[in-house]
């Protein structure tokens, strides 16, 4: 206990030194998260500093084996990083869905040298990765997915479309389902496979979306060679692979952010301390109540998760419940800002985007899979219902 307590009291010396102060307001809209990668740019000297500073210790991934590029903590150090981190209002010095989905599955599923070579580049920001899941005709039901690799000696040759790839035409790499054998059953015969986005044969076409923006691709796949030593896992045991990733990209969106109460501070103003408004103090409060026990349950099942005790389907519950949270934040925020909030080109000091980030929640309850397939997996897996 004395040693962790050293820990917390180092820690927040640390980041109190070493966070700069641009990088401990709040995030005001997607534009301002550094998300690395090959054509990578930061947006200011504070983001510059605070990445490399937390690359170097290892903390982009504070929990992962210094071997592959992590700060190596153990859970509890981990837990007071991630606690001292919020309570200074850091903000995160990577976003990659190398660190929330990628990784995780290697450290599982991934051949030593697989880890040696991704895992510390996913550490440093070096490569950004997009993710290879959906097709047309392959959402819910992602076994049936059609996208075909065919062996060809040293390498597989792929071919297929994948839809809804958030960011495909920024990332450097994909992580990608394809089907390698098509005479077995569908979730049978599916590889995840890894490969880089400037293969030829590979081209992207954004989406646009209700909010103005567009986050994500149509992605095609025409001839594309990819050596056979980038299947992760074992050759058509990729759905295994593919399930496991999505327990860690469901926990992932389930994340909550920054307090509502003292952004509704910022956006209104208090009276005497607090803010004017009863009804929304109250709606508030329940927010940060449920926040704060929604935290411990994710705290809790990380502990469950590494004891090998957990219910793999626990991540449906928190997908569902995360997701809920999330858009009664946004619909806070909106009545937080009252007419402002309806403001579509606002100024980024009055905190605005409000109305496309609210819009962007709707989408919460769809990606990582849907709130009504997560019921059904808490139905089945974990209510244990008759006939569902
Ligand atoms: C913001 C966002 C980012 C995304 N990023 C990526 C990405 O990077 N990579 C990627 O591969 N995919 C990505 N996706 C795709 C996402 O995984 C799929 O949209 C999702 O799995 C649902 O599939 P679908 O859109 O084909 O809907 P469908 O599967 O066609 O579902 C349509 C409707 O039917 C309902 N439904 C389907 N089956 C059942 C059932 N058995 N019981 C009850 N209801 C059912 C669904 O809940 C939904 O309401 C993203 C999606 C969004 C919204």
């Amino acid at each position: 206990m004395a040693d962790l307590e050293n820990f917390r009291n180092e820690t927040r010396a640390w980041l109190v030194a070493n966070c700069p102060p641009d990088m401990r307001l709040p995030l005001e809209d997607d534009e301002d998260r550094y998300w690395g990668g090959r054509n990578a740019t930061f947006n200011s000297e504070g983001q510059r500093l605070w990445f490399e500073r937390m690359a170097a210790r290892g903390w982009t991934v504070p929990e992962w084996p210094k071997e592959y590029g992590g700060g190596g903590l153990s859970r509890e150090e981990g837990r007071i990083l991630r606690g001292e981190l919020r309570r200074l209002g850091c903000r995160s010095p990577l976003d990659s869905f190398g660190i929330w989905m990628l990784g995780p599955a290697l450290l599982r599923y991934g051949s030593e040298a697989q880890k040696r070579e991704y895992l510390p580049q996913i550490a440093r920001g070096e490569i950004r990765w997009c993710q290879g899941y959906s097709e047309p005709n392959a959402g819910s039901d992602l076994a049936s997915l059609a996208t075909r690799a065919e062996d060809r000696g040293d390498h597989f040759l792929v071919n297929g479309q994948k839809i809804w790839t958030s960011y495909a035409d920024k990332a450097d790499w994909i992580f990608c389902l394809v089907r390698t054998d098509p005479t077995a059953s569908k979730h049978l015969g599916i590889s995840f496979i890894l490969f880089d986005m400037r293969t030829p044969g590979v081209s992207t076409k954004p989406i646009l979306l209700i909010s103005g923006k567009s986050p994500f691709c149509e992605t095609f796949f025409d001839n594309v060679r990819v050596p056979k030593g980038q299947v992760v896992g074992e050759l058509n045991r990729g759905w295994e692979v593919a399930k496991y990733l999505l327990t860690h990209e469901r926990e992932m969106i389930s994340g909550v952010g920054r307090p509502l109460g003292q952004v509704a501070a910022d956006a209104l103003g208090t009276e005497a301390g607090v803010l004017a408004d009863a009804c929304l103090r109250a709606d508030i409060a329940r927010f940060e109540i449920d926040s704060a026990a929604f935290r411990f349950a994710l705290e809790r099942t990380g502990d469950l998760l590494k004891a090998q005790q957990a219910n793999p389907a626990i991540s449906s519950m928190l997908k569902y419940y995360g997701a809920e949270l999330n858009k009664r934040r946004h619909e806070l925020l909106m009545v937080a800002a009252g007419s402002d909030a309806l403001e579509w080109e606002s100024e980024r000091s009055r905190g605005g985007d409000a109305a496309r980030s609210w819009l962007r929640t709707k989408a919460n309850s769809i990606e990582g899979g849907t709130s009504e397939v997560q019921l059904n997996v808490i139905a089945k897996r974990i209510l244990e219902l008759p006939g569902a």
